[in-house]
């Protein structure tokens, strides 16, 4: 856990949110602001600041986030839905852990803005 990270402390349970769903590896929880009528994140417990910094020591997590985001995107019965995950400022990451957005609801535009 990395001190001072808002995702690290959020899937530690010490900042509430409301839990989307959970394992030994990773953490599910609806985004506070949603963009969507259903947008959630996925995290992984371990700190890792974001997608540019999966590597092959740490991918295997993201291959079980998206395992994770197909089963629990069918439990919730979405039937269309977006993944997105930002990288840096200029494309609007806010927070340094990396995470999945999953937005579903609503019509999406292509390109993202
Ligand atoms: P980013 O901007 O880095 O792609 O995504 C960060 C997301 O985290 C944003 O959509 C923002 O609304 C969400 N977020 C920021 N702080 C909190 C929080 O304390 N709780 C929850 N549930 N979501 C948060
Ligand atoms: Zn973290």
């Amino acid at each position: 856990m990395k001190n001072d990270c808002l995702f690290c402390a959020i899937a530690a349970g010490e900042i509430p949110s409301s839990k989307v769903y959970e394992d030994e590896l990773c953490y599910a929880f609806y985004d506070i602001a949603p963009q969507a009528p259903t947008h959630f994140l996925v995290i992984p417990k371990e700190h890792i600041g974001s997608v540019a910094e999966v590597n092959d020591a740490n991918s295997g997590v993201v291959a079980h986030i998206f395992e994770v985001i197909a089963k629990v995107a069918g439990e919730l019965g979405l039937e269309s839905y977006r993944v997105v995950s930002n990288i840096g400022e200029q494309a609007g990451q806010s927070v340094h852990h990396l995470h999945f957005h999953v937005l579903s609801g609503r019509d999406m535009t292509w390109p993202p803005g």
